[in-house]
């Protein structure tokens, strides 16, 4: 006996919605580095203590040799300048992964290698602003720009662009 019907009923649609809201840890050294950007206005990385990589934002295990650095870490401050590594300038909208909104307009992102004292530069990816895009060349110092003390939240967004070094606007907020 066969149980499939020989007169199916449709299924209505359903219209489902569901708040979700997530709290979680950040972590000890994500937690660091996140309230240093907020209350101080600087980046605050570590220099790996087996092969002298830099790590930013910080993590405890190396990307490069896997080394542990939970203990006696070596936390130093990194930026507020770096190097232009490579850039690209989009034209369509995104979803800002801090609060899930959609942003819109053309923007200027780069790749950065920032200033460390460690073996290597750190390597963040982050909004280039306060610059045409086609004056923009690889190598061209950037400096931060952080948001005035009172946003600041403690997410990347914290800071707002990185300008040519050689701009005259001021470059932080405090
Ligand atoms: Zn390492």
């Amino acid at each position: 006996m066969s149980t499939e019907s020989n007169h199916p009923v449709p299924v209505p649609p359903t219209r489902l919605r569901t708040s979700f809201f997530m709290d979680y840890p950040v972590g000890l050294f994500n937690g660091r580095f996140a309230r240093e950007m907020r209350d101080n206005g600087r980046l605050l990385g570590i220099v790996c203590r087996h092969c002298g990589f830099s790590l930013l934002p910080p993590q405890a295990v190396c990307t490069v040799c896997h080394g542990e650095n939970f203990e006696d870490p070596n936390w130093v401050e990194m930026g507020p300048e770096a190097t232009v590594a490579g850039f690209m300038t989009f034209n369509m909208p995104y979803i800002d992964s801090n609060d899930l909104s959609v942003k819109k307009g053309s923007s200027t992102v780069g790749q950065l290698m920032v200033d460390s004292p460690g073996k290597t530069t750190g390597f963040l990816w982050h909004f280039i602003g306060e610059v045409e895009a086609g004056k923009l060349r690889n190598g061209m110092r950037v400096r931060a720009v952080f948001r005035p003390k009172e946003e600041r939240q403690g997410l990347m967004t914290d800071i707002l662009y990185w300008c040519p070094v050689d701009s005259d606007h001021p470059t932080q907020g405090d």
